[in-house]
Formats: C-alpha cells, sequence, structure tokens
C-alpha cells in the first residue's frame, strides 16, 4: 500500500509538473525595425505585438524590439532577418525591389487595391501563399504588419496643371511609383526621411510624398508646402513582419500560435491607429493652416500616370515569370472585388454627400 502511495504520488508530481514545465520554455527573440522607436503608429505595430506575446506567454516568450535609431540599418531588415542576426523585422515590402521586383505586391502598387480588397486578397484570394513564394528564397516568412489605407500623393509647392508640369520636378517618391513618374520625366530622388524637410524647405526638391495626415503632420511638411495632392501611387501600403524561418520552426506550437495572432491583432491595431491619427492632424493642420490646398490631379496626368504604370508592370511581368504571377492575382481579385466596393462602401459615401 504504501509503495503503491509513492508511486502515485510521484506520478501526480510528475504530471503537474511536466505541462508547465514545457510551456515554460525560455524564448528570447529580437526585432529589427525600419523605422525609429518614436515613428508612431508605425512602431507601435511590433512594440503591441512583443507586448501580446510576452502576456500571453506569462513572460516567458519574448521580443526585444529594436529601431533604426540603435542598429542604423533602416534598409537592412531583411538581410539581419534572414541571416539570423534578428529573428525578426518590421519594414515594407516594396524596399526589397531591387532584391526582387514581386516583392512590390506584398506592400502596394500604383493604381492598386483599396486596404479593404487587399486584406481580403491577403487572406482570402491567395496573397499569403503567393508572399510566402515570393519570399522562400530569403528563408524567412513574411505577414501583413499593419496598413495605411489610402497614402496623399505628397506636398507640392507648384500647382500641376499638365504633364509638362512635372517635366523636371525634383520629388521623393519611393516604390514603383518613382519609376512611373521617372518615366514622365520626374527628377526622382531618394532622401533619408530626416533630411526631407530642410530639402523641401531649401528648395533642393519641389515635391515629396511621405504618408497622409497622421504621419506627415510630425514632419512639418504643411508649414512649408501649400498643396496637398490626393493619392494614386500607395492606394494601401502594407507593412510587413519577417520571421527567420529556422528560428520560427524551433517553437513549441503553442508560442507559434502566439506569435501568428499578436501579429494580426497588432496589425489591425495600426490601421485603425493610423486612421485615427489622421483624422486628427487633418483638423489641426486645416486649423492651424488653413491655406493648404487639397489636389486632386488632372484627368490627363491621372491618365499618363496609369499609361505609364500599366507599361511599367507588362515589362517586369515579361522578364519575371513570379511578377506576373502575382500581377494576374491582383488583376483578377480587384475585379472582382472592386464590384462589391463600388456597390457597398462607395455608392453609401456617394449617397450620403447627395443627401
Ligand atoms: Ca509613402
Amino acid at each position: 500500500m504504501k509503495l503503491a502511495f509513492r508511486i502515485s504520488t510521484a506520478m501526480v508530481a510528475f504530471a503537474l509538473l511536466a505541462s508547465p514545465a514545457m510551456a515554460a520554455e525560455k524564448v528570447r527573440w529580437k526585432l529589427a525595425m525600419s523605422w525609429s522607436s518614436t515613428l508612431t503608429p508605425f512602431a507601435n505595430a511590433p512594440l503591441n505585438m512583443a507586448k501580446a506575446v510576452e502576456e500571453m506567454s506569462g513572460g516567458n516568450f519574448t521580443i526585444r524590439i529594436e529601431g533604426a535609431e540603435k542598429h542604423k540599418a533602416a534598409l537592412g531588415i531583411l538581410d539581419m532577418t534572414k541571416g539570423g542576426q534578428y529573428e525578426m523585422g518590421h519594414s515594407a515590402s516594396y524596399y526589397w525591389k531591387g532584391k526582387d521586383i514581386s516583392t512590390v505586391f506584398f506592400c502596394t502598387v500604383p493604381f492598386g487595391m483599396n486596404a479593404d480588397e487587399q486584406n481580403a486578397w491577403f487572406y482570402h484570394g491567395g496573397g499569403m501563399d503567393l508572399m510566402q513564394k515570393t519570399y522562400e528564397k530569403f528563408n524567412v516568412l513574411s505577414f501583413p504588419g499593419g496598413n495605411t489605407g489610402a497614402q496623399m500623393g505628397g506636398w507640392f509647392q507648384k500647382e500641376i496643371k499638365s504633364v509638362d508640369d512635372l517635366k523636371g520636378l525634383k520629388m521623393r517618391i519611393p516604390g514603383l511609383a518613382g519609376e512611373v513618374f521617372a518615366k514622365l520625366g520626374v527628377n526622382v530622388t531618394n532622401i533619408p526621411p530626416g533630411e526631407l524637410y530642410t530639402a523641401l524647405d531649401r528648395g533642393t526638391i519641389d515635391a515629396l510624398e511621405w504618408v497622409g495626415p497622421g504621419m506627415d503632420i510630425k514632419m512639418g511638411f504643411h508649414k512649408i508646402a501649400p498643396y496637398y495632392y490626393t493619392g494614386w501611387h500607395e492606394p494601401a501600403t502594407e507593412l510587413q513582419f519577417l520571421v527567420n524561418k529556422e528560428a520560427y520552426e524551433k517553437l513549441p506550437q503553442e508560442y507559434k500560435t502566439m506569435l501568428i495572432t499578436a501579429m494580426k491583432a497588432a496589425t489591425a491595431d495600426m490601421f485603425i491607429e493610423n486612421f485615427a491619427d489622421s483624422l486628427d492632424a487633418w483638423e489641426q493642420m486645416k486649423t492651424e493652416f488653413p491655406n493648404i490646398k487639397v489636389m486632386t490631379f488632372p484627368k490627363e496626368v491621372l491618365q499618363e500616370m496609369k499609361k505609364a504604370s500599366d507599361g511599367l508592370m507588362a515589362e517586369y511581368a515579361a522578364q519575371d515569370p513570379t511578377f506576373k504571377e502575382v500581377l494576374e492575382s491582383q488583376q483578377a481579385y480587384t475585379k472582382k472585388a472592386r464590384v462589391w466596393t463600388e456597390i457597398s462602401e462607395y455608392e453609401y459615401i456617394k449617397i450620403m454627400q447627395e443627401l
């Protein structure tokens, strides 16, 4: 009896210890982001994600976030995640267009989908699979990392009345949109964010685009350029979480689930936060600088941009089968999604305007 009792106590004790011991595996990761730690709401996506993972795991799975001010390699995030110096990264997929042109689709492309349509494509239209296929060769996993929604077309010193007004214009504009503008004669430059205000103020550049009111207000562009153009070039800029594949595969299943869940929640939060920030910032800008003129490019200019963009897409598709595959997937999905957007959200806004 005594022996049996002892054995069963030991078994109970073992059973009690065994499962918490497995869940309590300590994992310490690091994440490098393209932004400084104070660049909100971008920086909030990884910070919120890491906080959620830490709390869900009872403090056992922690991810230390490092901003660009620390690692000094804002555009080295993919390399550092691939190499394993950091298990994770937070960046924007179109920064890697020099490594693989197909990466642009997982951020945003000129005249592409809006945020609702793009989210539906990612999660229900095959986008996640195509993204993973594109990132396979880098030995990383890529996940959506927070969307800005439609970005503003930028701050201009002069009104753009025709395509001729674009010729010789010096502008900071990244991604495929920069290539589109270059085709229309714009002198496209890339200037680090910290130097943009001075460049615009001193006339080193005539125009620039950044994000939208919520983030632009912190840069102060509204104080020095009167024309604020509406967007065409980044209709749904999705940031990205990168995860080193080997590191991910070593995680216990429950940590994988925590990570995936926390990334998705932080991604949704950033979209909401950026939207709310933009409302507040726009109200403030218009109050302090009532002369800001919101402009939309003339139809003739937009048609030329669209033509240049379509030409560029066709050129890349002819060179690269993956680019062609993702382009065709997005085009087919946009066609289907836009019909619904037009009779739901768009029609609703229109009837409200007409009441
Ligand atoms: Ca932008």
